[in-house]
């Protein structure tokens, strides 16, 4: 049977090749975008994937845009947290905007992602919650407050919607990925991309790929007894 997957900021950087990793494994996947309707109109013609454009930080669009991807597509069994902003400044200069725009989108995005489809998952009794944090949610990182706040975040959310979960069949996992190289990544001065590189044990950028591939296995049937774990994809970065 074909499961129904959700992947939030699915049509570009890393959200995109977990779409596309999905879809290989058999399931029928709806990836969603924010604004940017030439890459996700690009990555329909691509793949063949649906997009659904919404806000992951606003509740009502999250749940009427869910509501519509299920009618589309059937009930979701799958649904990856991906969507993420950034909006950096050292705390000292951080605005509450900027504060608020990162929490409302990466952290509050992903009640308002997760939230309408668990009453589903719990009746169904089977669900994968796949939650994409960050390794600065797992270390911290410099002019990252907001940000790494809500990446860590996603940690204590998979570990209670695992607790949760794990009797109806739902399992609740996050992956941290180091460094990969996306667009936001390849844009970066090339001096800056060379030290960030320097810092990678590995010796390279990770390969959106290879977060897709972690994402898949979570998704699975196999990973049933895989529940609030964290996957770290950051070629040995450790956290210094
Ligand atoms: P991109 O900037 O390449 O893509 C982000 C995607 O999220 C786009 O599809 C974008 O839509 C969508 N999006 C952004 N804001 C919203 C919103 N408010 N509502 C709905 N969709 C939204 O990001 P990456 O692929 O680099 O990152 C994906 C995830 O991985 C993020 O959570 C990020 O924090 C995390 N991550 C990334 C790392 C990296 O090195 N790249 C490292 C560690 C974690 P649109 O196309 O319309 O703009």
């Amino acid at each position: 049977m074909a499961r129904t997957a959700l992947v939030t900021g699915g049509s570009r950087g890393i959200g995109a090749a977990i779409s596309k990793a999905l879809k290989a494994e058999g399931c029928n996947v709806a990836a969603t975008f924010a604004g940017n309707e030439e890459a996700a109109a690009a990555f329909t013609a691509e793949t063949g994937i649906a997009t659904y454009k919404w806000n992951v930080a606003d509740y009502d669009e999250s749940k009427a845009g869910i509501k519509k991807v299920e009618a589309d597509l059937g009930p979701i069994d799958i649904v990856v947290a991906n969507a993420g902003i950034t909006k950096d400044a050292p705390f000292h200069k951080m605005t509450p905007e900027q504060w608020h725009q990162v929490i409302d989108t990466n952290l509050t995005g992903v009640f308002n992602t997760v939230h309408p489809v668990w009453p589903g998952m719990r009746e169904r009794k089977f669900g994968r919650v796949i939650v994409i944090s960050s390794i600065n949610g797992q270390k911290g990182q410099f002019a990252q407050a907001n940000y790494a706040a809500t990446k860590a975040g996603d940690l204590g959310i998979v570990k209670s919607l695992a607790q949760e979960g794990a009797r109806a069949g739902i399992t609740a996992n996050a992956v941290c990925p180091g460094y990969i190289a996306t667009e936001m990544v390849m844009a970066v001065p090339e001096k800056v991309r060379e030290s960030i590189i320097s810092q990678i044990p590995a010796g390279r950028l990770g390969e959106p790929e290879e977060i897709a591939r972690c994402v898949a296995f979570l998704a699975s049937d196999d990973s049933g007894f895989v529940n609030g774990s964290t996957i770290s994809a950051n070629g040995a970065q450790f956290f210094v």
